[in-house]
């Protein structure tokens, strides 16, 4: 079962460097800002950092989280295990709580002072694509993955639920990350179930309260439901990032982004 979840972790990767390097191309002929640093050396910095993610998740995670998976199933834990429902239904229930929990987590990174230090890594990037999607510190991943593992049992997760979970987020988290135009009626259609890449840039815009807001991963009702949804038209103009906060350059190189939670810029 092991080598079946390595496999499909590899399958996963793959999947991803494929929409990646479409994204990446869309990205460079029809992108939504125009203005920005280039486009391939910015991208390789964000996947430097996004492949030492890979490592350590690899590394560290794969195998406590089938293990925690393992001992939730074989003791019977956690929510879905409770209600026991046809295993199509437990899984679509699994992928909804999953989401839920995702966007829970993705608030308390902005609410809660100390997690805030880490996830402006991924905030601080004021020329936002594809890239910025896997853009996140080292630190933030470790403790997201030990968290995420207690849930497993409180919920009931099996790892075939994490799995097709994955498989649904990663590539809309590249896709709503992208600087690609959509067009507006588009956006407006697919952010009724999904989130979009207008509905992400705004959490990603320079304003406060935009950046408090719209923090759903796949499913948009989240923002809608907790009154967390911001929405302006696709061609108002507004800047990405953290204003004047580690725009500098070197803030956006690997070292860079490495120590920007211990910088001393006011958070
Ligand atoms: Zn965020």
């Amino acid at each position: 079962m092991l080598e079946e979840y390595i496999n499909e972790e590899n399958t996963k990767l793959l999947m991803i460097a494929a929409l990646y390097l479409i994204l990446f191309t869309i990205e460079h002929y029809t992108p939504y800002f125009k203005n920005r640093q280039q486009h391939l050396p910015h991208s390789l910095r964000n996947l430097a950092l996004a492949g030492i993610n890979v490592l350590l998740s690899t590394l560290c995670f794969i195998v406590i989280i089938k293990h925690v998976c393992d001992w939730t199933w074989e003791n019977q834990l956690g929510v879905l295990n409770q209600i026991n429902l046809p295993p199509v239904y437990s899984l679509l229930l699994a992928i909804v709580l999953i989401d839920l929990w995702q966007y829970i987590w993705h608030r308390l990174n902005h609410e809660v002072a100390f997690l805030w230090k880490f996830h402006q890594v991924h905030h601080a990037d004021k020329d936002m694509d594809a890239s910025t999607g896997l853009r996140f510190h080292p630190i933030e991943i470790i403790y997201s993955n030990i968290i995420r593992i207690s849930i497993i049992p409180l919920l009931g997760i099996q790892l075939d639920h994490l799995l097709v979970y994955e498989v649904l987020l990663l590539p809309i988290i590249l896709f709503h990350h992208s600087n690609i135009k959509l067009y507006e009626r588009l956006d407006k259609i697919l952010r009724l179930i999904t989130v979009t890449p207008h509905m992400h840039r705004l959490h990603h815009s320079d304003i406060q309260s935009e950046t408090d807001s719209n923090y759903a991963s796949v499913f948009s009702i989240w923002d809608r439901l907790f009154k967390s949804y911001t929405m302006r038209p696709i061609e108002q103009a507004f800047n990405l990032g953290l204003g004047s906060r580690y725009s500098e350059k070197k803030w956006n190189r690997l070292y860079g982004m490495l120590t920007i939670p211990f910088s001393n810029k006011r958070n």
